[in-house]
């Protein structure tokens, strides 16, 4: 459709499975930046939960090819036996990181949502609402359009759709690019600006609580 995007590509792999352990998670959701590794476990019903493991490409296809007991093992050694015994249970699936940005979400009698339009890091766990939004945002416009017996494809509401998604996802997009290109950044100036900005923001009550009520969407 002639709409242009540029691609970041972090160089890392995420894989993601699911999986059972013998310490409940007690219902939390924890993600640790590591050196070399980010680690992600999100509590599922029960005694599960969705593994998610980010590395560098070739070291997650040792990953993915191991045996499912050496595959466990790995996994409550990356996890330092915080959950005690892991057995995968699921299939194993793995990511390449790129995110993708353009300019323009619509062209003539089209529209792009999803990912789509707004591909961007994980990190901050928002795609997919983001992709949800996107739809909503759209079918709305067509809707209003429809019921007033106008063009549903017309380039006026594109063009509303598009201002509206770019406003509701732009700062977020940036800050979590600002943020996934820090965090996957060793050099010892990162890593002092990482620390000294968890240390204040962990301080600053109300920067913490107007970051959590930005990803909550709280107002
Ligand atoms: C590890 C990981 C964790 C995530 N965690 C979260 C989270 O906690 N919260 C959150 O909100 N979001 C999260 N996301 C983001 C979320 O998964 C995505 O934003 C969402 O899946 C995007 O949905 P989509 O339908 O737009 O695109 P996709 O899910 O990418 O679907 C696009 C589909 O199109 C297919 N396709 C591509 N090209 C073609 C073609 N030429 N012809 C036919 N088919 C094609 C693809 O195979 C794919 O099935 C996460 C993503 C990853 C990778």
């Amino acid at each position: 459709m002639g709409i242009a995007a540029s691609m970041h590509d972090f160089g890392k792999t995420m894989m993601v499975c699911v999986m059972e352990h013998d310490v409940s998670h007690q219902h939390v959701a924890w993600e640790w930046f590591d050196y070399g590794q980010t680690l992600a476990l999100l509590p599922m019903k029960g005694m599960r939960s969705s593994v998610v493991i980010t590395l560098p490409a070739h070291d997650i296809q040792g990953l993915m090819a191991v045996n499912e007991e050496a595959f466990n093992h790995a996994v409550e050694v990356r996890f330092k036996h915080r959950l005690s015994a892991m057995r995968i249970v699921s299939t194993r699936h793995a990511y390449q990181l790129v995110t993708v940005d353009t300019d323009r979400f619509v062209a003539l009698r089209f529209a792009l949502i999803g990912n789509a339009a707004v591909g961007m890091h994980p990190v901050t766990a928002h795609g997919f609402n983001f992709g949800l939004r996107s739809a909503e945002s759209l079918a709305h416009e067509i809707k209003v359009a429809y019921t007033s017996g106008r063009n549903i494809a017309s380039t006026d509401l594109l063009v509303r759709y598009e201002k509206t998604h770019k406003r509701a996802t732009r700062t977020l997009f940036l800050a979590t690019h600002a943020i996934a290109k820090l965090y996957s950044n060793n050099a010892l100036p990162a890593r002092l600006i990482r620390r000294v900005s968890l240390h204040i923001g962990n301080r600053i009550f109300p920067f913490k609580r107007a970051v959590a009520n930005m990803l909550t969407e709280i107002h």
